[in-house]
């Protein structure tokens, strides 16, 4: 399907920070070595393919240009886990410390909860948490795909 909106991340490198590179073993939540910070990728002609490959959802149209993620120091991902678990999730990946704390972020969480849409929150420290919109029970499988991720399972509260 062809995106909303034509964008570029243009100084934006906030998924070099919170995001894992395979390829590199760069682990997520640390400054990739080839960051040159608030500016763009050093080795941007020979980036590895799953940074060539990943698109946020800013990237993707949502929001207006004031969303994108080195300015609300939040990345959001919508997936569907290759498994089936959970359907789509929409996840937020913290920048700066405490920026998942901030009222659009609760906002959307809980705009995206109530439409039945499972939202993660994966801070920079400490565990991370899912909510589950009510009344959806997680099945066998998922709590344990939950439990092998380390997610805080939170039942939705409108
Ligand atoms: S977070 Fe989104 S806009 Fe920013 S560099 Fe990554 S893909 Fe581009
Ligand atoms: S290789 Fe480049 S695009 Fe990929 S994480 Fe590192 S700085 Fe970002």
């Amino acid at each position: 399907m062809p995106e909303a909106v034509k964008r570029t991340c243009g100084s934006c490198t906030a998924c070099c920070k919170s995001l894992a590179v395979m390829e590199l073993k760069k682990p997520p939540k640390k400054w990739c070595p080839h960051c040159d910070i608030g500016k763009g990728c050093k080795i941007y002609a020979e980036r590895p393919i799953s940074c060539r490959e990943y698109r946020c959802e800013w990237l993707k149209g949502f929001g207006d240009e004031t969303a994108r993620p080195d300015h609300t120091k939040v990345i959001l991902d919508y997936f569907i886990l290759p498994n089936g678990l959970t359907g789509g999730t929409f996840q937020m990946w913290e920048v700066s410390e405490g920026a998942l704390g901030r009222p659009f972020v609760k906002q959307l969480t809980r705009y995206t909860v109530k439409a039945g849409i499972w939202v993660s929150h994966i801070p920079l420290r400490g565990r991370k948490k899912m909510f589950v919109p009510r009344g959806r029970s997680p099945t066998e499988d998922e709590s344990s795909s939950m439990e092998e991720e380390d997610f805080e399972v939170i039942a939705f509260q409108p």
